[in-house]
């Protein structure tokens, strides 16, 4: 048995010492007891975080599988190569120059005629990968919805779906002298194709269609069925698009009928030294909030001492000054899997987040993992543990 195995086959054995556990419990009560004593008014429901063990971490809460390799020579070679890197950043540039554009005001399909642009985009596909469009099967979905079917052999496998979408956020014309590059220019400077969808999403769309297209090239077959599926209004919150592929893909799977599906979002990153898969998740929900303040109206030379201005302006300070709490749930964030894992893989994982990886939430809210977490993150962890906003001094 190699070091590495034998050292998960050790920890994966791993139990709590319940001698030293009841020890530091008693020492925690002890100066619990002592706290209320002390200060009478110390809320003692937010001490709960103190009851735990002194955290181990090992490979074993994270186990790792080992990696599959395809059957197929040369591809590494392929991907590798000046003529692979040419061709993909034509067709990436090819699909920026395409302003498929999807505006907030949009009308119905087939109505609006600023949907049209996506036949444009639609025909681009088809005459970029041929092989796809030849050896796939493709349905269209609400006009513009794209799914395509590579049918794998093996019928009992649960198909795997692969998603991006078409669509781009509009460039307000204010702001085109202010592009490095314009945004729907698809230029390479040598390292990065700017433009609109260069990053989010077409970037993802033509690394999943590139990828079918190699594989069909070389011949490869496979066992469990293939899914594209691309909506054309994810940015306008996705009805048209992903709002009918989704019942339609449902309908002909059933539920939980897809075994993976992997879609814009998270994908590989460098987390405190170690490369990791982060895994992609529902969107947060969103609400609009629409505040109309009244008052009795009256002549500017004699205003109010308060006006709805200021009214207003009270009302949006309250709301920024009553945050949601910052909490990390166990049992159903991803993002305690990833500070998991990070404390077991990853040689940087910071030493204040290892030393509180075990602790739970109090009663009362407080969090000390998920505020230490967010301080080293910042906003972008923050708020993967917190609602974004709050109207709770409206109702408490
Ligand atoms: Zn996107």
């Amino acid at each position: 048995m190699d070091p590495e195995k034998a050292a998960l086959a050790a920890q994966a054995d791993y139990k709590p010492q319940p001698q030293r556990r009841r020890i530091s419990k008693a020492i925690v009560l002890a100066a619990c007891a002592f706290s209320l004593w002390s200060l009478s008014s110390t809320d003692i429901s937010c001490v709960t975080d103190l009851f735990t063990s002194e955290p181990v971490i090992t490979k074993a809460r994270c186990p790792q599988v080992e990696g599959l390799v395809p059957e197929l020579t040369n591809m590494d070679k392929v991907f590798e190569s000046k003529d692979f890197l040419d061709l993909q950043v034509a067709r990436l540039s090819g699909a920026v120059q395409i302003p498929s554009v999807s505006f907030d005001d949009l009308g119905p399909v087939g109505k609006d005629k600023r949907w049209e642009i996506f036949y444009k985009f639609a025909d681009y596909l088809k005459v970029t990968y041929p092989r796809v469009h030849a050896e796939l099967k493709l349905e269209v979905v609400n006009t513009h919805g794209l799914l395509y079917t590579w049918e794998g052999s093996d019928e009992s496998l649960k198909p795997t779906l692969l998603m991006a979408h078409q669509d781009v956020v509009p460039v307000p014309d204010a702001t085109v002298d202010a592009w490095t590059h314009p945004p729907f220019s698809g230029h390479f400077d040598g390292q990065y194709v700017w433009g609109r969808g260069s990053s989010d999403c077409k970037n993802q769309l033509t690394a999943i269609l590139t990828s079918v297209e190699a594989l069909l090239e070389a011949g490869f077959k496979p066992n469990r069925t293939v899914i594209l599926s691309s909506g054309f209004d994810e940015e306008i919150s996705g009805g048209e698009g992903a709002g009918h592929l989704a019942p339609f893909l449902l309908e002909r799977y059933g539920k939980d009928g897809i075994a993976v599906v992997v879609d814009e979002g998270s994908t590989f990153s460098t987390v405190w030294g170690k490369t990791m898969a982060l895994p992609g998740v529902g969107e947060k929900g969103y609400t609009d909030v629409h505040v109309t303040v009244r008052m009795p109206g009256g002549h500017s030379s004699i205003p109010p001492d308060h006006t709805s201005i200021g009214v207003l302006s009270e009302l949006i300070t309250l709301i920024e000054a009553h945050q949601y709490p910052t909490i990390l749930d166990r049992q159903s964030n991803p993002y305690y899997g990833l500070l998991q894992c990070s404390a077991a893989h990853a040689p940087d994982f910071p030493k204040s987040l290892h030393k509180l990886i075990d602790t739970k939430p109090s009663k009362c809210g407080h969090d000390k993992l998920a505020l230490e977490a967010a301080k080293i993150g910042g906003r972008g962890i923050k708020y993967l543990m917190q609602v974004s906003d709050s109207l709770c001094f409206i109702s408490c």
